[in-house]
């Protein structure tokens, strides 16, 4: 909580101009704090007479951290298929797992999910609790976070895992809320912390320029989404041995406010870049949005899918599923192109992975060719179809 002393303060408002979230106002010569303080303690710093104290020992620390144990991961599966993000958090599950020398538990949710559980355990998985349910067939965030509360409750995982995706985004932050702990949306490393077993969740901050490593010290369980991509999943083996706990949740927790009536498959998800193995990627330096016939042409010639860099986007030359990067898609192709890209921190946070790097840019400082494994200088317009011709060249042959 954050205080105002009113013998202290003297109104001259520096507080509330230093506040990022415009939750200081000043009245009668006075602060005062709104709705909107995250209690960031940016005003604190700033108040030169100390008139303001965060008060954080309000929130009492959980008493019963050592009673949590094991890591889950929330499994999702819609329209018959698992996102491969939860197989992907199989595999650091199991990292994480194995240096706490604990259980991996597969939280799946679902409806008719056959032979999932098994695909889950030849992931990683030692454990896979699953709820089985028509109630569960189309996603609707009440039941589903109250289902998953009643799992995470039950089963009292110290670290919980899920995917970025729509439906993650969606109701995680409500079974964080639930039970009253922090969540990391967005991780791009996760680590124990050797000294203590804390889960380290490493996460961009500030517009992509700075990594921030975020520690939920005082509550259970440790919640962090991470980005389709991001991780690898471990090689499916047959041989893994698991075992598969069916559970009934209390049917109230099935029950939902929301009716769905029709379910489309929207333009974003046709547009589907994190399973190509090959993207050829358009940034400005194509000039025009027409210069997208030439990506499109290299694309084709290689069985492509084309992706861009966010300023294409804004400049409307491409929709937006097809964005690489921070506030896009994370994207590890076998083969990723940049074309007229300059290689912004925002950009290469969502392709870096990608197991090789062919940058063509006319700048040779461009930054892209920091992170590129095969480096062009030169005129993209003069380059891609000589390239264009030179694979068709050896196609021919
Ligand atoms: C909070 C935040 C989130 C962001 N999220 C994303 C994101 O998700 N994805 C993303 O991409 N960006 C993101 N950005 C924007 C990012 O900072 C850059 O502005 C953007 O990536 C630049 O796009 P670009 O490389 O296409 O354009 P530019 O930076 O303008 O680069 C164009 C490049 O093309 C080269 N070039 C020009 N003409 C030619 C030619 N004829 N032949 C060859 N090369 C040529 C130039 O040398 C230059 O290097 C974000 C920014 C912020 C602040």
């Amino acid at each position: 909580m954050l205080k105002v002393s009113e013998e202290l303060c003297i109104g001259c408002g520096i507080c509330a101009d230093n506040c990022p979230f415009s939750a200081i106002s000043i009245e009668d010569g006075l602060a005062v704090v709104g709705a909107s303080c995250n209690l960031c303690g940016a005003c604190v710093e700033s108040c030169d007479v100390g008139a303001l104290t965060l008060d954080v020992r309000g929130r009492k620390a959980q008493e019963d951290l050592a009673e949590w144990s094991g890591v889950s991961v929330f499994c999702e599966y819609r329209r018959g298929e698992l996102a491969s993000v939860s197989l992907e958090l199989l595999g650091i599950g199991r990292k994480l797992a194995d240096e706490r020398g604990v259980k991996l538990s597969a939280i799946l949710l679902g409806f008719e999910t056959h032979e999932t559980a098994s695909l889950l355990i030849g992931h990683g998985a030692d454990v896979v609790i699953l709820v089985d349910h028509e109630a569960l067939e189309k996603f609707r965030d009440d039941c589903y976070s109250a289902v998953f509360t009643y799992l995470v409750q039950q089963y009292r995982p110290e670290i919980v895992l899920a995917g970025a995706t729509a439906i993650g985004r969606s109701f995680i932050p409500a079974v964080a809320t639930a039970l009253n702990t922090g969540l990391t949306a967005d991780c791009t490393k996760l680590e124990i912390r050797d000294q203590d077993g804390v889960l380290l969740q490493t996460r961009p901050a500030f517009g992509g320029n700075i990594m921030a490593t975020i520690v939920c010290e005082s509550s259970r369980p440790q919640m962090a989404t991470v980005r389709s991509k991001v991780m690898k999943a471990l090689d499916f083996n047959a041989e893994r041995k698991g075992e598969v706990i069916a559970v009934k949740p209390p049917a109230d927790l099935l029950e939902s406010r929301v009716r769905v009536f029709d379910s489309v498959v929207g333009e974003a998800t046709k547009v589907n870049i994190q399973d190509a193995d090959i993207l050829v990627s358009g940034g400005r330096g194509l000039e025009t949005a027409k210069g997208f016939e030439l990506i499109r042409k290299l694309a084709d010639t290689l069985g492509a899918k084309v992706s861009a860099s966010r300023a294409v986007v804004d400049a409307g030359w491409i929709p937006y599923p097809h964005q690489v990067g921070q506030t896009g898609k994370t994207v590890a192709p076998k083969l990723y192109i940049a074309c007229g890209i300059s290689g912004a921190v925002q950009h290469v946070a969502g392709m870096q992975s990608a197991e090789t790097i062919v940058a063509i840019n006319r700048d040779e400082h461009a930054t892209i060719f920091n992170v590129a494994d095969y480096g062009l200088v030169g005129d993209l317009y003069e380059i891609i179809p000589k390239l264009i011709a030179k694979i068709e060249e050896r196609r021919s042959l």
